[in-house]
């Protein structure tokens, strides 16, 4: 048995013993749910095993899945805290959730008999761990969410060159089926229709298209790691049914030579109105977004759906172009890559931390989802999730969900009290610099201030006043640092005290020498 084995067997352990409910309740806090299949055969194990375990039965138990048994019990999961983040989710799915404004698509019947109150979020981070809300078992059409995935496999069949002879990587500034072709008779982007038509041209093209739908099924599947992924014919056929536009668009591109030779245009938007008809739900599409957010490696399965520099360019493009004609304010504010459909889904990716996925069918003007964008607000205004949040650093008060709330800020605050009591200015300097607030405090409400009194440490009591914090901060027993100054007898921390304004509020000060 490793340290860490040992560590963790003790740290479970009461009386030599790991009671089998600790270690449920450790599983069911940590977001991986019983289903998982890299877990499930261990908690089977765990529930029908002995109330209490010994080491033995401890150590066998985490041979089914050392990794992830470890990650759990040791907090190392991307999203460590994960019950508290669940919390945030909840909140905001609440806050949301009164949003009634926004119409359905009505372009298809299909999409316009959908029930507008329809609403889930739901999310997977890139260690696996899923959480859902509301109506997240019921299934609906992807719409435009395929594009990037469209995209992404265009991109794994002829890499990243071939792929943009034939599609932009420009937003095109305008509405996502109007009749354009970049400059050189190309689709600006794969976000838009005409560019996910080409990509769809781009897969397989000389197969069969029952072969390439089965592919491309499968590719989806895998990204969900066997999440259940759908199809709706009824969709499906609204859409070819009502495609003028998509039909127009395809043979502006042919008339521009727009296409690779080997493509069939009736083909190529057949295979566009199958992709938008791909039904999931948000628990799945959460899958996907992981599956993203990780490099292309499915956090569920382990298997390498895509190459991490494809899931670049897509993401990278969702950036950019994935919300129509919202995309550039959408990068602003959220900054979170993204990409939206007519039936009110937003696949959301945050890069080396989780995929979400949201779905309500009420859209605004510009055709995304009302209280997905709503919900998407309230993310970044809860977490560090935008693109560039890791500009910012500790001085900001959102939540970093990727860090232990206890280790990143109160560990700054508890570094910088051992720094007073060390007297080491340059490592205070630094603290403070990376947005350590110098009038924190601890759970004792001791401050850096009551340390550098406490100890006579008159270069860091210095440091500290030249910032201007406040002087008489009251600890949890009612004293100031005067006080701190005086009961250990430092006549130079008193003194410089004294002459800054520090009063003395301890009725019983006993002097200690
Ligand atoms: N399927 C629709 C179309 O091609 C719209 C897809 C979408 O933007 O979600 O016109």
């Amino acid at each position: 048995m490793t340290k860490n084995h040992s560590n963790l067997f003790a740290a479970f352990s009461i009386d030599g013993k790991v009671p089998k409910r600790t270690l449920l309740e450790a599983f069911a806090d940590s977001g991986i749910l019983e289903d998982d299949n890299r877990c499930a055969g261990m908690i089977k194990r765990l529930k029908c095993g002995p109330e209490d375990l010994n080491l033995e039965d401890f150590q066998r138990l985490q041979d089914y899945s050392p990794a992830l048994f470890q990650q759990v019990l040791s907090g190392q999961l991307a999203i460590p805290q994960f019950k508290n983040f669940c919390k945030e989710i909840e909140e905001i799915f609440e806050k949301v959730s009164s949003n009634k404004s926004g119409k359905l698509a009505d372009y298809i019947p299909q999409l316009q008999r959908v029930n507008p109150d329809k609403f889930s979020t739901s999310v997977c981070s890139i260690d696996g761990q899923q959480m859902s809300l509301g109506n997240s078992d019921d299934f609906f059409c992807v719409q435009s969410c395929s594009k990037p995935i469209t995209y992404g496999l265009a991109l794994e069949e002829l890499g990243e060159e071939e792929v943009h002879k034939y599609v932009g990587t420009e937003p095109s500034g305008r509405t996502f089926n109007e009749l354009a072709l970049n400059t050189k008779g190309l689709p600006h982007n794969p976000m838009i229709n005409a560019g996910a038509i080409m990509c769809g041209a781009l897969i397989k093209p000389g197969a069969e298209s029952a072969d390439r739908f089965d592919y491309v099924m499968s590719k989806w599947k895998e990204l969900a790691g066997g999440r259940k992924i759908g199809f709706d014919n009824a969709v499906y056929l609204s859409e070819r049914q009502t495609a003028d536009r998509n039909f127009a668009l395809g043979y502006f591109m042919r008339e521009k030579k727009a296409f690779p030779p080997s493509a069939d245009l009736l083909d190529a938007l057949d295979f566009y109105f199958q992709c938008c008809s791909i039904e999931a739900n948000t628990t799945s599409l959460a899958v996907i977004a992981a599956t993203l957010a990780n490099g292309g490696n499915c956090p569920l399965t382990g298997v390498q759906v895509m190459r991490p520099d494809h899931v670049k360019d897509c993401l990278s493009l969702m950036s950019s172009c994935g919300m129509y004609d919202f995309s550039g304010e959408f990068a602003f504010k959220v900054g979170i890559p993204a990409k939206s459909g007519v039936s009110g889904a937003i696949l959301l990716v945050v890069p080396n931390v989780a995929g979400l996925a949201v779905w309500s069918p009420r859209l605004d003007e510009l055709g995304n989802s009302v209280r997905g964008v709503e919900l998407c607000r309230q993310l970044v205004s809860r977490f560090k999730f935008h693109t560039f949040d890791s500009m910012i650093g500790l001085t900001d008060d959102r939540i970093d969900p990727r860090r232990n709330l206890y280790e990143s800020r109160f560990g700054g605050i508890t570094a910088l009290c051992w720094a007073a009591y060390e007297d080491d200015v340059a490592e205070m300097r630094r603290l403070i610099a990376m947005g350590v607030d110098p009038t924190a405090h601890d759970y004792d409400r001791r401050t850096a201030l009551h340390i550098s009194a406490s100890e006579g440490n008159l270069n860091a009591l210095r440091y500290l006043l030249s910032l201007g914090v406040d002087i008489n901060p009251l600890d949890r027993w009612g004293k100031t640092p005067l006080d701190d100054a005086d009961m250990q007898s430092h006549p130079g921390a008193i003194a410089m005290l004294d002459e800054h304004g520090g009063i003395r509020r301890a009725v019983n000060v006993v002097k200690l020498v």
